[in-house]
């Protein structure tokens, strides 16, 4: 089985737009054990369209296109699959039905122009489109299956996971279906976490587990197999479980979850609240809380404290305090953190100050040193030192101070008294 991802679009080839689609795409039928043997990329071109198809048909079983599906003249991608499959186009009346609908829906009047995108070489299918005009369209012609998705990410994105994906978990591998699971880990390097899994990481182990790391969440991905989508569930299952009693307090979620989504379920869970004081992150442990659905009864709010005033007039830090310890401190950290608990009157408070760089960092205090600090309803007040490293760029450091703090507030809304508080 050998796959090809064709992306058309100028804007491609002219390098005004990053062709990103196919390297999604390649990864996500890498993920199906689906091996893509071939990236295409090319421009608006009908006859180079057109030759590009006959190539891909000739060497690939799967060929997946991204783009030129719009309405507009320089959208050409229907009209070279008919001409490769030798077929004409025509109207299909249930996707023009599902184009109008789409506009009624966003109450614009539909173009005339918008008919085309409901023309299919004759044969081929429709693949409905949830979140935007353009129809998708499966076919197959000669011995390989074609699927065209929208050059739109976010469009491609969705029409690939929800129609896409379960017809190639049926067609893949001769009618054997591949089971994938994520279970993502916080608060350890990756070392780390194989060091504890060379077990579960052997080649060859049934179900396979692979381990990915990205944005500092390190992520198990179990891949299980079986004839039925149940069979390869149940193959599955042992091994999740091995996982989750071996990892416990590390793990933030599964699937697509991450810090914020396992801190907002512990808020959930204890009915605790969190304020937030922010010095490096500017704001971004905050953003990230409240791009969780639901939050508002958990996070009353949360302060930018970026200049010494601010952390003094905002959360009474007193001007000494920074005088004394710098306001890159534990001492300041501390601060922030009782500082926002009280203002907010919180279960938590939170608070982030660091050196996010690339300026600023001195011997004692380099780029990538970072305090946070948890006031707790005892009273008590904790600080953690993170050191992300001066050769990190601002935006990783922000990013990973942000998600240890949210991390340390879920560690500390447990049920039980944490084997691994870092
Ligand atoms: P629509 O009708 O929704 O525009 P389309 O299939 O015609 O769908 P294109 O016109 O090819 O899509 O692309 C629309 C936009 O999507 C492009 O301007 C570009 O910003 C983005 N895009 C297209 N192809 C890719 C790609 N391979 N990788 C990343 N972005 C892409």
């Amino acid at each position: 089985m050998k796959a090809e991802i064709i992306a058309i679009g100028s804007e491609l080839v002219s390098g005004q737009c990053l062709d990103t689609n196919s390297q999604w795409l390649s990864r996500e039928l890498g993920s199906l054990g689906i091996p893509v043997h071939f990236h295409t990329t090319l421009g608006d071109d009908i006859d180079e369209d057109v030759a590009a198809f006959q190539i891909a048909i000739a060497h690939a079983d799967l060929i997946l296109v991204s783009g030129g599906l719009g309405p507009t003249q320089d959208d050409l991608t229907r009209e070279a699959l008919a001409r490769v499959a030798g077929v004409p186009l025509v109207e299909n009346a249930e996707a023009l039905a599902a184009i109008a609908a789409m506009f009624a829906r966003r109450s614009r009047p539909m173009a005339e122009r918008n008919r085309v995108q409901a023309l299919f070489p004759l044969g081929a299918e429709m693949i409905p489109n949830r979140v935007g005009t353009a129809p998708g369209i499966w076919m197959k012609v000669g011995n390989a299956v074609v699927a065209c998705l929208p050059g739109v990410p976010s469009e491609l994105r969705v029409m690939y996971d929800e129609q896409v994906r379960p017809r190639l978990n049926q067609f893949a591998l001769g009618g054997r279906v591949i089971l994938h699971h994520k279970i993502n880990l916080f608060g350890r390097g990756e070392s780390d976490v194989e060091a504890a899994a060379l077990d579960l990481t052997a080649r060859g182990r049934v179900p396979e587990v692979g381990i990915t790391a990205h944005d500092a969440t390190i992520s198990f991905r179990i891949s299980a197999e079986g004839t039925t989508e149940d069979e390869a569930r149940r193959a599955m299952e042992p091994t999740l479980d091995l996982i989750r009693t071996r990892f416990v307090e590390l793990i933030v979620g599964e699937g697509t979850d991450d810090v914020a989504e396992a801190l907002l379920a512990q808020l959930v869970r204890t009915g605790a609240t969190v304020a937030t004081a922010e010095s490096c992150t500017g704001g971004l442990v905050a953003q990230m809380i409240t791009a969780q659905p639901g939050v508002s009864a958990y996070f009353p709010g949360g302060v930018v404290s970026y200049s010494n005033q601010a952390k003094q007039e905002l959360l009474g830090v007193p001007a000494s305090l920074v005088a004394t310890h710098g306001a890159v401190s534990a001492e300041v950290a501390e601060a922030m953190a009782t500082g926002v608990r009280d203002r907010f009157h919180a279960t938590l408070g939170l608070s982030v100050t660091g050196v996010a760089g690339p300026t600023g960092g001195t011997p004692e205090k380099p780029v990538g040193l970072v305090f946070l600090g948890l006031a707790t309803p005892d009273g008590k007040v904790q600080t953690r030192k993170l050191e992300i490293g001066p050769e990190q760029p601002r935006e990783i450091i922000q990013r990973r101070s942000a998600k240890h703090a949210l991390n340390w507030a879920r560690l500390a809304l447990l049920p039980m008294p944490s084997r691994e508080i870092p």
